[in-house]
């Protein structure tokens, strides 16, 4: 060290006494090493003195700009005398016992460590060492340690390990000298390597031989060193050593006898500290064996049970639990295999599709439980772990920081322009880009911004193109002839030729849903041509006047033995049943006269219950359906009461997880009763009325079995998407045969997200068919104690995306049923079914004006046989003169979609807003309609809706990760809707607007992705600025004007960035191969609203409906702004700079595989851990001090962050 000048603060000389002293030191310091010792004695004792009696002393010397610790220090590291050692030790701890953790720093900042240590080294030597030397030694670096975030490594290195090691065993029973050496020895330990080392020289026994039975005395000793033990314990052999010396027992027997002794809880950190043990040698597979053996569920959970009406306990029993939930035996879910019930048997079979996967799999390895989980099969490696892994990490995260993106930005800003190569393009969100990604040529950047946009890549070529022609009529329509005072007008753009038809269009059935006149309903080749009422309904078990159950005989269709008869005469027979109001209160006083259905026409101008079982006629299931959910027969009115999101309930989560945990205490409590199961050729006959009674045969249904578990309790488990072994989420079920006011618990057991809005105030919702005949037919938020949580159900690697060791995810909630023999059902959010869609979309046809151009086609059929519907939408032409026919060709397109996605319905809800708001007759509808031509499909997966998949088709694939390569066979309607949008291109009509409406299962409010390149690169770490990218920033405006005029739309969640794993996405691909600037995915939440109006609300149906016309009128306001008279005035929407630098800030983590999402990933504040795994607090804090660890900080803490 070189010899530093002693200096005041500005130079300024002091007549401090302590800092004259220690220019004395300094002084001596410069001689010779063997200088006077009595000299540096005295004053090192004087300054001690003044440190011990001045607090002005202490901050002299640490003061900032003071040399007082260097020099110090420089005496320490050159003194050979004990005395004043001893005396610099003492000043030292002086030093660093007040003020906090900053004094500590300055030591350290001046290289304390370093000459501590050597000093540790040096004295050792002299054997047998100064007690009192040791003693001063540790207690400092005790404090050092934490402070010195290489102290572990620093160490190691100098041998510093054994010498207190050794001093440990030496000193076992002398407690003064034993409480710094564990602190020390703790701070060794949290080094991994460090702790492998450790344990090899017997570490872990040595420390068994302080754990003690229950005592009074000693407690810091203790618990210093059963943190230590925990911290050794993380090392897998350690975990291992433990168990074979066979501490499980005895750490179980030890956290017994102090649960039993401590009972004015004064120690719970001691408990805490023993369960924190039992947690990290739990985390190896031989650990959770001896648990078991040891009877360990069952002692932690009388424990827990004892310390649940003391709050100051929680951290007990959240520990408690942990272990638990990890320790439970993984069960297989109770199904023969994890692939969908149903399989729908595909043209072609893509070798490298996942269904070729699936399908590959000889039967039954699919639900394998894996025996290695938590990453134990890695645990041979810790053994191996290098020396260098701290400072292998600080490269590694350099290198993320300016590493690779470093040198591409490097390139960019060196005024080289760049391109994106289409085969090679993979921003890829906080990764840094791969320097092959990015291609910088020589090209002026600034005054050629298109080659910054990705080639118009038409992979069809344009005679292929034009079979579309026929979808757009209007493009050539002239209208000649034509009477525009005919109200009838509208109905004339012409019917397709059929040789230009490009797609298999149904000729037989089905020609569109909305031509589909009732004459023709005898021409559908489908099974399903007639109605009647089934009578296996869901009241079979009740008596004689038991009421709505055995009435209520379900809506069902049936095979008709005489095909092709007239319908009325079955149709009128549900008439008379279910609708004519008039005629059942008249006839029937019996049971015809509860089926009356409120008159709901006003509420919900385009529902019809008679309607709807025609449309379900046509509709087309794999498996078949043949009865009518009433909900979607009744229809839907919105509540007028407001559905708060709901309050979090302390320790619901806990309560849920000791129930389940109570199975395998109490295993003969349990009924494990099958009540309903599709695998079964015939579901259970349930009829002893102690069960409920399920059922999700009809459209959108997917619930597979339910078992009752407990009297009042059932587990659920869910359909695959056909033809695929995962995607659980959304469910839709039917429930009956239940009693009035018992808590009815459901556990939906084979979810896989990680985590779900249900932990954040979402509810489930329910749909009773006694309030609909009582005049409310509708859905309701409903549920307590509702929590999702990871559960013990195992998760085959081959549905987990290849990772091992996952489990499954409990929704559960509860719900105590208001009527009688009610049928209820239940849904993941409002139902919105492809039959509804039909009925809406005929329903609309009535509404068409004189002045509106409607136009509704089949665009193609799907794989499963059903048509997919398209909309056009714009004004008729005032008249057929020159101008007006050439302002109605000329109208700029707005391409939508919607629900490609199955298990999103809301995105069918604010489709179902957009379709109203844009065939009423409104002047700001009508001026939207003469300002643009609409083109909608409504429903891009039809199948899915249909057979109620969450995300895929029948090709078992995610339809929005095909607009790539779209198949015509496999993914037609992707393939036709892009084959449109390619065809616009290919005759210079690019849309101005494409927008694809979404659901986001993780996210609150309503919000847009849309694409920036110059945002993407931003996120990237490259310096888009640097590059001086020129970029029009009007994909912005849209989303700003929503942000403005809806109120369940926030700015905040929107994002324009590209990541890699959407490439393939209607978004992306509609902006880099169409062209269309402002592109965009439009995402509404689940959940509910955390701004705005709707703020701590749950969202309905009332609000995705004005969010789907408020989208209409912001395209009215953008065509406003776009246009040459305002445009001035619209700079306000483009005050872009700020809301760039937001959008830069957001912080996003990385993808998990779950399921793949069309969002950038997102990570709420998870305060309600999912994870079984999760660590439920921190390392004990480094920074505690001594006189904390005696008082409750743990638990304080604790309460603190729960
Ligand atoms: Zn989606």
């Amino acid at each position: 060290m070189n010899k530093p000048k002693m200096t005041t603060e500005k130079g300024v000389p002091s007549n401090s006494r302590v800092l004259m002293l220690l220019g004395q030191l300094e002084k001596l310091n410069g001689e010779a090493v063997l200088s006077d010792a009595e000299v540096s004695r005295h004053i090192t004792s004087k300054i001690l003195h003044l440190i011990q009696t001045q607090e002005k002393t202490r901050k002299e010397i640490t003061a900032k700009g003071s040399s007082g610790m260097e020099v110090i220090l420089a005496s320490l590291e050159s003194t050979r005398d004990l005395q004043t050692i001893l005396n610099i030790l003492c000043i030292l701890n002086e030093l660093v016992s007040v003020g906090g953790g900053r004094r500590v720093g300055v030591l350290v900042s001046k290289g304390g460590t370093a000459i501590l240590l050597q000093l540790l080294i040096t004295t050792s030597k002299e054997w047998p060492p100064s007690e009192e030397l040791m003693l001063q030694l540790h207690t400092i670096l005790a404090k050092v340690g934490p402070k010195d975030r290489k102290f572990g490594i620093k160490a190691r290195i100098n041998g510093a390990l054994n010498i207190t090691v050794s001093l440990l065993k030496q000193n076992l029973q002398n407690h003064k000298l034993l409480l710094p050496c564990l602190q020390v020895l703790r701070v060794y330990s949290a080094n991994s390597v460090n702790a492998v080392s450790l344990g090899k020289n017997g570490v872990v026994e040595l420390l068994f031989k302080i754990i003690g039975p229950y005592s009074k005395k000693n407690t810091s000793i203790l618990k210093v060193t059963l943190d230590t033990l925990a911290a050794l314990l993380k090392s897998k052999a350690n975990a291992r050593r433990a168990v074979d010396r066979t501490y499980v027992p005895t750490l179980l027997a030890v956290y017994q006898d102090w649960h039993r002794n401590d009972t004015r809880h004064r120690h719970v950190h001691i408990r805490k500290a023993i369960l924190g043990c039992i947690r990290n040698i739990t985390n190896i597979k031989l650990g959770r064996k001896a648990f078991l053996e040891a009877d360990g569920m069952r002692i932690l959970y009388s424990t827990s049970t004892e310390c649940l009406s003391v709050r100051t306990l929680d951290p007990l029993i959240n520990t408690s639990s942990l272990i638990m939930r990890k320790c439970f035996p993984k069960n297989r879910l109770p199904v023969p295999t994890i692939r969908s019930v149903f399989h729908y048997q595909l043209p072609h079979i893509p070798a490298e599709g996942p269904v070729a996967q699936l399908y590959r799999q000889p039967p039954d390895v699919d639900d394998v439980v894996d025996e290695s989980d938590d990453n134990d099969d890695t645990e041979a490696d810790t053994e191996n772990d290098t020396e260098n892994e701290e400072d292998e990490k600080n490269h590694k995260t350099q290198v993320a920081r300016g590493g690779a993106s470093g040198s591409a930005s490097a390139r960019c800003a060196a005024g080289l322009g760049f391109e994106y190569l289409a085969t090679d393009w993979s921003p890829v969100l906080g990764v840094p880009l791969p320097p092959a990604t990015l291609y910088c040529r020589n090209d002026d950047i600034e005054t050629d911004i298109s080659k910054l946009r990705p080639k118009e890549n038409l992979t069809r070529p344009l005679e292929d193109l034009k079979m579309y022609e026929c979808f757009f009529p209007e493009l050539s329509e002239n209208f000649q002839g034509y009477s525009f005072d005919s109200s009838k007008s509208c109905q004339t753009p012409a019917v397709l030729p059929k040789s230009l038809a490009p797609i298999v269009v149904p000729t037989a059935h089905a020609p569109s849903p909305l031509s589909l006149a009732q004459g023709e309903l005898t021409d559908l080749p489908l099974d399903l041509d007639s109605i009647c009422i089934s009578k296996d309904g869901p009241g079979g078990a009740g008596g004689a006047g038991e009421g709505l159950a055995q009435e209520l005989e379900r809506v069902a269709l049936e095979e008709d033995t005489l095909n092709g008869q007239s319908q009325s005469p079955v149709v009128g027979s549900l008439q008379g049943e279910l609708e004519h109001d008039d005629d059942c209160s008249s006839h029937s006083s019996g049971e015809l006269g509860v089926l009356e259905v409120p008159d709901t026409a006003a509420l919900l101008p385009l529902h019809d219950p008679e309607l709807y079982i025609d449309m379900v006629k046509g509709t087309k299931s794999v498996p078949q359906y043949t009865e009518v959910a009433y909900p979607d027969y009744f229809g839907h009115v919105a509540p007028t009461f407001r559905e708060h999101i709901l309050e979090r309930v302390y320790g619901v989560q806990r309560a849920k997880i000791f129930q389940d945990i109570e199975r395998m205490i109490h295993p003969n409590d349990i009924l494990d009763k099958v009540v309903y199961d599709l695998d079964l050729k015939r579901s259970p006959v349930i009829d002893d009325g102690e069960s409920l009674k399920f059922n999700s045969q009809f459209e959108s249904g997917n619930l597979r079995k339910a078992v009752q578990v407990r009297k009042f309790e059932y587990d659920l488990i869910l359909n695959s998407d056909i033809n695929s072994n995962h995607y659980h989420q959304w469910f839709y079920f039917e429930v009956s045969g239940m009693r009035v006011g018992s808590s009815y618990r459901f556990n939906i057991i084979n979810c896989e997200k990680v985590n779900s809005q249900f932990n954040y105030g979402m509810q489930v919702l329910m749909y009773s068919v006694q309030e609909a005949i009582s005049g409310h037919p509708r859905w309701v938020r409903t549920g307590t104690e509702i929590c999702y949580y990871k559960n013990h159900f195992s998760r085959s690697s081959i549905a987990a995306g290849g990772q091992k060791g996952k489990s499954y995810y409990t929704m559960t909630f509860t719900v105590t049923f208001q009527y009688r023999d009610d049928v209820c059902y239940f849904a993941y959010h409002y139902p919105y079914t492809y039959s509804t869609l039909k009925m809406h979309l005929q329903k609309l046809e009535a509404l068409r004006t004189p002045q509106i151009y409607l136009r509704q086609d089949v665009l193609c059929e799907t794989l499963g046989g059903n048509s997919c519907p398209l909309l056009t939408i714009t004004a008729m032409p005032q008249s057929s003169s020159n101008d007006q026919i050439c302002q109605f060709k000329n109208r700029p397109y707005v391409f939508l979609t919607a629900r490609v996605h199955p298990g999103e319905t809301n995105a069918s809800w604010v489709m179902k807003g957009t379709l109203e708001f844009l065939m009423s007759p409104s002047p700001m509808a009508q001026s939207l309609r003469e300002s643009y031509v609409f083109k909608i499909v409504p429903m891009l997966n039809p199948d899915g809706v249909i057979n109620g998949n969450h995300r895929c088709s029948l090709s078992g694939e995610d339809l929005n990760r095909q607009w790539q390569r779209p198949s015509p066979d496999l993914h037609p309607t992707i393939f036709h809707t892009k084959g449109l949008l390619q065809y616009l291109s290919s005759i210079q009509r690019v849309p101005l607007v494409y927008c694809d409406y979404h659901g986001h299962s993780r996210k609150k409010n309503v919000f847009m992705y849309g694409c920036s390149i110059k945002e993407t690169l931003w996120q990237t770490n490259v310096n888009a600025a640097a590059c001086d990218l020129q970029e029009d920033l009007s994909y912005r405006t849209l989303p700003k004007i929503l942000s403005q005029l809806a109120p369940a739309f926030s700015m905040a969640s929107c994002s324009f960035v590209v990541e890699k794993s959407k490439e393939s996405t209607a978004r992306v691909v509609v902006w880099r191969e169409i062209g269309v600037q402002k592109s965009y995915t439009m995402e509404s939440t689940l959940c509910g609203c955390d701004q705005g109006k709707y703020k701590g609300l749950q969202i309905g149906t009332r609000e995705l409906e004005e969010m789907g016309a408020q989208f209409c009128i912001a395209l009215l306001r953008l065509k406003r702004l776009s246009s040459p008279l305002e445009f001035r005035n619209s700079s306000h929407f483009l005050d872009v700079e700020n809301d760039l630098i937001e959008s830069r800030c957001k912080v996003t983590s990385s993808t998990t595989y779950v399921l793949d999402e069309d969002e950038p990933s997102f990570m709420e504040e998870v305060d309600y851990s999912a994870e079984s795994n999760d660590e439920p607090e921190p390392d004990p804090d480094p920074q505690e001090t001594p006189a904390d660890e005696d008082g409750l900080s743990d638990s304080e803490l604790a309460l603190r962050r729960s």
